[in-house]
């Protein structure tokens, strides 16, 4: 049995074109595998699940989990994957631009005995210049600060087996990146290049202070980089100093001033300004870092299922 697993936010309008188009292509892929459709409604607060349910009474092997509340995009994925029972797991956004026709190729590889199967963005239609761009720095930056081999331009679109989702669900860090923490358990893993669709109905759930956080999250939870450079900073801020320090100290003793300025305001201002600059930008990284250990100590759930329904 194959899964299919959509996180939905507030997308009604898009509802009844993914059904049918996931159905379409599961039912003809080749042995007519059987399937299960699991959309996580993440606390939807248009007619999100009303419209699923209308899927419902007109066929089977759908499960509708309901959040208690807006988790995210990462965490509703979370709680679809947990809840999903396939072999394989397949993960997509619920707005087509993951195009579900996509998914014969992912069946076809993963039966070869691949256990991921990634799509690879080769192109993004109908996102705006500052998305397309951002993201490709970003990727191009996780990239080169992690030691997980995270692939470029590879969003959470992907067929996963099922000891890969039994490796992520023993996983239960709560500030997920998904698509690093599959690159993270490694087996046998392949990039299928795409292009990307525009959405077909309504805006992106994503504004900039969520890709923010979004991308923090990735970089803090696969990396030690960012406290890294803090000590980098705060080694040159001081080697700086120290030569500066020298310069002031040996002037004074010889009494000349061969720069020519004011003794004392310059110097100060530049040195508090300088130093305390370095200084907030090493507390903000070890604050994000410990805002995550706190967040883990807690140790709350991740997300929490309001109800399931079945058809
Ligand atoms: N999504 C979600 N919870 C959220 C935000 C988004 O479940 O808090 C879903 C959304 O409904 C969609 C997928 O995650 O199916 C991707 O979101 P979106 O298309 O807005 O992201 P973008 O493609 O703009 O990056
Ligand atoms: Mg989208």
């Amino acid at each position: 049995m194959l899964s299919v697993v959509v996180p939905l936010y507030n997308e009604e309008g898009n509802v009844a074109p993914l059904f049918e188009r996931i159905d379409n292509i599961l039912r003809r892929l080749p042995g007519a595998p059987h399937y299960e459709i699991v959309i996580v409604n993440d606390g939807s607060t248009d007619r999100t699940a009303e419209h699923v349910r209308d899927e419902m009474r007109r066929r089977s092997g759908v499960v509708l989990v309901n959040l208690s509340r807006n988790f995210g995009h990462q965490l509703a994925a979370t709680a679809g994957i947990d809840t999903a029972e396939g072999e394989a797991v397949i993960l997509m956004d619920g707005d087509l631009q993951d195009p579900p026709e996509l998914i014969e190729e992912f069946v076809a590889k993963w039966r070869e005995g691949y256990d991921v199967v990634y799509a690879v963005r080769r192109s993004r239609k109908g996102e705006s210049v500052f998305k397309v761009l951002t993201a490709s720095i970003f990727y191009r930056m996780v990239r080169r600060m992690t030691k997980v081999d995270i692939p470029v331009d590879a969003g959470d679109f992907r067929l996963m087996s099922r000891r890969v989702v039994d490796a992520l669900r023993r996983s239960p860090e709560r500030h997920r990146f998904l698509r690093g923490m599959v690159s993270w358990v490694g087996y046998r893993q392949i990039g299928v290049p795409y292009d990307r669709d525009e959405r077909h109905s309504g805006a992106s759930k994503y504004p900039i202070t969520k890709m923010l956080h979004f991308a923090i999250d990735g970089i803090t939870s696969f990396s030690d980089a960012p406290l890294r450079m803090a000590s980098y900073l705060g080694f040159c801020s001081s080697a700086i100093a120290f030569v500066y320090g020298l310069y002031v100290i040996v002037s004074k003793l010889l009494n000349v001033n061969p720069l020519g300025y004011t003794p004392g305001w310059a110097s100060t201002i530049v040195a508090v300004l300088f130093l305390g600059g370095v200084q907030l930008i090493g507390i903000g990284i070890l604050g994000e870092y410990l805002g995550r250990i706190y967040d883990e100590v807690k140790g709350r759930p991740i997300y929490l299922v309001s109800e399931i329904e079945r058809s």
